[in-house]
């Protein structure tokens, strides 16, 4: 995609301030999601450094689905999806994380082979939790994390220290 296309997208994610509670800058992508051109942009942008190189997507629930959905068309490969637990009618394998307040755990069913080359997408790389989660995860299965992008990295919170090599088509 352009720079041009791409200046437009980034331009689309709207910031609310303390939301869901005090002190948090929210990145609202429903604005870019909702637009044709930045959606396709954004979606090409995710998956360009990867392509080729991984056989399915495995998407972090929620805004991480709508995103994987998108890019697995795109792309030409299935979807996995990672969800919260107690969504999933026979989870195989199963991971738990720290959230600042209490923790989290995502499963997700075994539905690919090991060796399967996997490209992990979420929305927003903040803290890192989820997307480490998200790798063990996968890991747990057998199968092989060939990279992780996502659509907004925020830089202040250091989850690229926790996570490692991310793609991030938008850094706030
Ligand atoms: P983390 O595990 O801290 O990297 O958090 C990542 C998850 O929380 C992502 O799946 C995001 O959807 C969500 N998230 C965290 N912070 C924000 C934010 N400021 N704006 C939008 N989503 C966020």
């Amino acid at each position: 995609p352009s720079a041009e296309s791409l200046a437009r997208a980034e331009s689309l994610i709207r910031t609310i301030p303390d939301y869901p509670e005090p002190g948090v800058l929210f990145r609202d992508i429903t604005p870019l999601l909702a637009d044709r051109d930045a959606l396709r942009a954004t979606i090409d942008a995710m998956i360009e450094p990867f392509e080729g190189r991984f056989d399915v997507v495995a998407g972090v629930e929620a805004r991480g689905f709508i995103l994987a959905g998108a890019a697995a068309i795109a792309a030409g490969v299935g979807l996995v999806p990672i969800r919260k637990a107690g969504k999933l009618p026979r989870p195989a394998a199963s991971v738990s994380y720290e959230l600042e307040y209490g923790t989290a755990t995502i499963e997700c069913h075994d539905d690919i082979a090991p060796g399967t080359r996997v490209l992990l997408i979420d929305d927003v790389l903040a803290t890192g939790g989820t997307l480490v989660a998200a790798h063990e995860l996968v890991a747990r299965l057998g199968a092989e994390v060939v990279g992780t992008t996502v659509l907004m990295e925020l830089e202040a919170l250091g989850g690229r220290a926790l996570v490692g090599d991310v793609h991030a088509v938008f850094t706030a």
